[in-house]
């Protein structure tokens, strides 16, 4: 393990500025259509065919193919009606200019997307990320995920997801609207409560979400609290929503633990990231008697072994947006700091990773199976590549994916927008009490769903065809559209 004193400076360079593990293609997608049943291999190769070179979202299709075959031997319908070749087809790609000035009058010109993926089940609903690495492929692979994993929410929304390649790190709160604003004053054509309802996801936060929304309301002249989600409390937003992707996650996991006759109560968890999700993860699991003793960004990862301090972890990752050595260094002796690194180095029982897309690779999957892990819940979208799900899931580790275990922020956005529609205003409590409710509720799905298809225990299954099959039975009900 290298260790040593922390260097933020010289760590930022380590990783990629979203903390992506920088891996290249997570699958071959030759080897990978060999694999695949004969009725779906086609639909694979079409969308490799028609997304050439856009890795992740093929690797996001591929997930979901791998374990709908039984669905489709079951219900031949589904190929009569082309069911597969549609869903993995967008409705709708947007894909836009967003020229902004810098503080210094510099003229920048970053690239703006939305897919209006699936609307079979409601209006288009998913996050906005701005990060350098986004592209379409990260964007697709996105709002085809958010599909899903909305359906499992049991909640009326569809699927979509967006974002730019624009950085908002380092960059002035001026700077960071002029961009909010010519970013929405394109893509407010494409928006509106009944038609596409963005959010936030990486580099979208409540600041974003509030320039996006006042230039909104500007331009069409509307207060329309439900177009976006997200908001802040006093101007439409929900109780629970900041912290509920996270308590959501950390919610799932206990459900999976009790399953196998086991609790959060002084297991140790290892966390990846530490951005909103990461954050309100690391402060539920330890509200349900977990301790988490690693958490990380882009720079490095902290190993804190009596737990986490997650009221200063807020303090200087969310409030002040500074670099996890300074947690370290504020932590005092307690914590160690490594600058670079892989958090999944620290010995856990319980893993989430809360980053970003293929941050777990096998290799880090064999130290956590050596170190014992029992768990394995995804805060991020699709963190762990391939191999390491399988590694995990031969090694006997309960591995919870992204499109369950990390459901609870798009469900309370579904919350947020029911309370907009009613002029509402939900408790704090009453709030979460939903929030357990859905996410009991999804985990009861992907484990009846998994058993129905004779794999009990498989969560990848369960998650993939019960959210398929909502979207797909409303999708034949809609007719050919
Ligand atoms: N970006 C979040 C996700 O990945 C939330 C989306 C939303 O609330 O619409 O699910």
């Amino acid at each position: 393990m290298s260790s040593a004193g922390y260097e933020p400076e010289a760590a930022s360079a380590t990783l990629p500025a979203d903390g992506a593990s920088g891996a290249g293609p997570a699958i071959d997608p030759r080897a990978a259509t060999e694999g695949l049943d004969e009725r779906l291999a086609p639909v694979f190769e079409a969308v490799i065919r028609r997304n050439p070179g856009e890795a992740e979202f093929h690797q996001s299709v591929l997930r979901v193919l791998e374990t709908v075959a039984p669905v489709v031997h079951r219900h031949p319908e589904y190929a009569e009606a082309k069911l597969l070749e549609r869903i993995s087809e967008p409705e709708r790609q947007i894909i836009f200019r967003v020229p902004w000035s810098d503080d210094s009058g510099r003229v920048h010109i970053n690239r703006g997307y939305r897919v209006e993926f699936n609307s079979a089940l409601g209006p288009y609903k998913g996050g906005l990320r701005f990060a350098p690495s986004v592209n379409a492929s990260i964007v697709k692979f996105l709002g085809f995920e958010q599909v899903f994993k909305n359906a499992l929410t049991g909640m009326p929304i569809g699927g979509g997801k967006g974002g730019a390649d624009f950085d908002p790190r380092g960059r002035s709160d001026a700077e960071v609207m002029r961009f909010c604003q010519s970013f929405m004053t394109e893509l407010h054509r494409h928006l509106g409560e009944q038609t596409d309802v963005p959010a936030g996801d990486i580099g979208v936060g409540r600041r974003e979400i509030g320039y996006m929304f006042g230039q909104y309301k500007r331009i069409t002249n509307r207060y329309e609290s439900g177009v976006m989600t997200g908001k802040g409390l006093s101007w439409g937003g929900a109780r629970v929503r900041e912290e509920a992707t996270g308590y959501g996650c950390a919610y799932f996991v206990a459900e999976m633990l009790t399953t196998r006759g086991e609790s959060l109560g002084g297991r140790r968890v290892a966390v990846s990231g530490s951005g909103n999700v990461a954050v309100h993860a690391i402060e539920k699991v330890q509200q349900l008697g977990g301790r988490v003793v690693a958490c990380s960004d882009s720079s490095g990862y902290v190993h804190d072994p009596d737990g986490i301090d997650v009221a200063l972890l807020k303090e200087v990752k969310l409030a002040e947006r500074a670099r996890i050595g300074e947690y370290v260094r504020r932590r005092g002796r307690r914590a160690r700091g490594f600058a670079g690194g892989s958090v999944w180095e620290v010995p856990c029982e319980i893993a989430l990773p809360c980053a970003t897309q293929n941050e777990l690779d096998a290799r880090a999957a064999r130290r956590l199976v050596d170190n014992g892990v029992i768990t394995v819940a995804e805060g991020a979208n699709m963190p762990t590549t391939p191999d390491a799900v399988r590694l995990l899931r031969e090694a006997g580790v309960a591995f919870g994916p992204g499109m369950a275990a990390n459901a609870g922020g798009v469900a309370t956005s579904a919350l947020e927008m029911q309370q907009n529609a009613s002029r509402d205003s939900w408790s704090f409590d009453h709030t979460e009490e939903r929030l357990i409710e859905i996410m009991s509720d999804i985990h009861a799905a992907c484990r009846e769903t998994a058993a129905s298809y004779g794999a009990p225990d498989d969560y990848v299954t369960g998650a993939s065809i019960a959210g398929f099959q909502r979207v797909a039975d409303a999708m034949l009900a809609l007719g050919l559209v």
